[in-house]
């Protein structure tokens, strides 16, 4: 990728990028650092260059696979959540790395981002771009979502980008105490869920934030 192309021109210029973030304040996005961190980050890099000159529509586009990049503005809704909800960003759990867009966003707020995907050839894709920007507090892996990451666990604040009917167990006991865990739930009629590992008390909170549409959270792998 040359260096005009990630700077981006015309339809993925810096002027069009700043569009999508007036759309994201105007949907009620109001956390400076993630709307900074936003601005900065070319989107149109995460889909094929075909896709490029729609990339700064609040919408989420084709990545292959029959998966989705996340539109913007649920993006930049979970990643403020996330920041709001959680007691430390010191040891953070993605599922579902697709094109790579909400690691690249989610990244400069964590100490280190694990980030699981089941499809290997979007997560290699991933990878190259995750490089190209200079993100280097992520880690990949190519596996099953559901069963969280167990190894690099407790974390502080779980995310994931697909959903699954019922909120994984296995995630919930991935969670520290103080812990945050953002997923959305469901399946035709999907709710964005929140659940909060009390640090005093061990207790799990859930609530629901708000309506979402999110691709299913599936199992097993593909090379
Ligand atoms: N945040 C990503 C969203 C990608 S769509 C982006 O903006 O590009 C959701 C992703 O979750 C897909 O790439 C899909 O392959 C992945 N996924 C679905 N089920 C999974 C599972 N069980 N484990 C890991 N990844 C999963």
């Amino acid at each position: 990728m040359n260096d005009l192309y990630l700077r981006g021109v015309g339809m993925t210029s810096r002027r069009t990028r700043e569009r999508l973030i007036e759309r994201l304040v105007e949907k009620g996005i109001d956390n400076i650092r993630v709307l900074e961190v936003m601005r900065a980050l070319p989107r149109h890099i995460f889909v094929d260059e075909a896709m490029a000159h729609r990339a700064y529509e609040d919408t989420a586009l084709p990545i292959g696979h029959g998966q989705t990049l996340s539109q913007p503005y649920i993006v930049a809704r979970m990643t403020e959540l996330l920041l709001e909800s959680a007691t430390s960003m010191e040891r953070v759990l993605e599922i579902g790395t697709g094109s790579g867009y909400q690691t690249a966003v989610l990244s400069p707020f964590c100490r280190t981002l694990y980030s699981v995907e089941r499809i290997a050839p979007l997560q290699d894709k991933a990878r190259q771009r995750l490089k190209t920007l200079g993100v280097n507090n992520v880690i990949l892996k190519h596996a099953d979502g559901n069963w969280g990451w167990p190894a690099r666990g407790p974390f502080n604040a779980i995310l994931s980008a697909a959903a699954p009917h019922e909120i994984p167990q296995q995630l919930i006991d991935q969670l520290a105490p103080g812990g945050v865990l953002l997923t959305p739930v469901g399946g035709d009629e999907q709710s964005l869920a929140r659940v909060i590992r009390d640090a005093e008390t061990d207790e799990i909170v859930i609530d629901q934030i708000e309506p979402v549409k999110f691709v299913p959270l599936l199992g097993g792998v593909i090379q």
